[in-house]
């Protein structure tokens, strides 16, 4: 059944193997059209930000199976068939998604956090195909799955994606989400500050807004305590509301040890090694 995971890694870069049964790009633009529809909700890009986040990283997978393959008289051996006997059918949805190409800046939420209703209060009503997409999640295979058209598996896909950022979000403000976040900072998982006297700074996700899909995801640097874009587009193609506008700063409070010093240098542009008179 997971057998595409290997090609859904390619991920971002639209070469799932829906997107190539499917017409790539194009599908994926009517697949968010309609998901907007859906949402009820105007894309419109707000200010400086040209780049609204899309509904999907571009992540489709055929988690269910095909109608092609499945006949409902034969579907024991049809779907041992395509079974196949992967070695990664113990790879969960979670751990999959977050190993996306693009997807680096999620951190795995415990399935425990997903299963329990309060912990996802009031997402039924932003999402649609809001309990496929939560059974898609925690890999319960539904029943009706099997009746599914190719572009309502790739909306149930969609909505998936937007599920998991919206619990991601508040996940990350958890004890267990703020230590799994801990280790990815670290790691430096999130890049660098490519500010020079930074100095490399490790740098944390941060969202410009709390609504989803309407600013893509940016990187603060505790450092300099700015924002900037990620180096990876596809990084940069992900939702800001999947990490929200408070993720970094009261991570930096609860680690507070963890807070570097303010910059001491700053850069000082000069001509013929004099310093440029302010006044033009
Ligand atoms: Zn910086």
């Amino acid at each position: 059944m997971y057998k595409d995971r290997s090609g859904g890694i390619m991920g971002s870069g639209g070469s799932s193997r829906t997107d190539l049964l499917s017409g790539g790009a194009i599908d994926r633009k009517r697949i968010n059209e309609a998901l907007d529809k859906h949402l009820k909700k105007t894309s419109t890009s707000k200010g400086e930000d040209s780049n609204p986040p899309s509904t999907s990283t571009g992540t489709a997978k055929s988690h269910l199976p095909d109608q092609s393959e499945t006949d409902n008289s034969e579907e024991g051996s049809d779907v041992s068939g395509s079974e196949g006997g992967g070695d990664d059918d113990d790879t969960s949805w979670i751990s999959w998604f977050c190993n996306l190409r693009g997807n680096e800046f999620f951190c795995q939420v415990d399935e425990d956090y997903v299963e329990d209703d309060f912990n996802l209060c009031g997402l039924s009503a932003q999402v649609p195909y809001y309990d496929y997409a939560l059974d898609l999640i925690l890999d319960v295979e539904s029943s009706n799955s099997d009746m599914f058209t190719e572009e309502q598996n790739e909306l149930v896909e969609s909505a998936a994606e937007m599920l998991y950022g919206l619990i991601h979000v508040r996940y990350i403000l958890t004890t267990k989400g703020m230590a799994a976040m801990l280790e990815k900072y670290k790691n430096c998982d999130f890049g660098r500050c490519p500010r020079v006297f930074c100095s490399g700074q490790s740098c944390l996700p941060v969202g410009q807004s709390d609504t989803p899909r309407s600013r893509t995801v940016k990187i603060y640097c505790p450092k300099c305590e700015d924002v900037y874009y990620p180096r990876s587009k596809y990084q940069g193609n992900i939702d800001g509301a999947y990490f929200g506008t408070t993720f970094p700063h009261l991570f930096l409070m609860a680690y507070g040890n963890l807070k570097p010093q303010k910059p001491t240098q700053s850069y000082v542009p000069k001509i013929f090694g004099f310093k440029v008179h302010k006044q033009q």
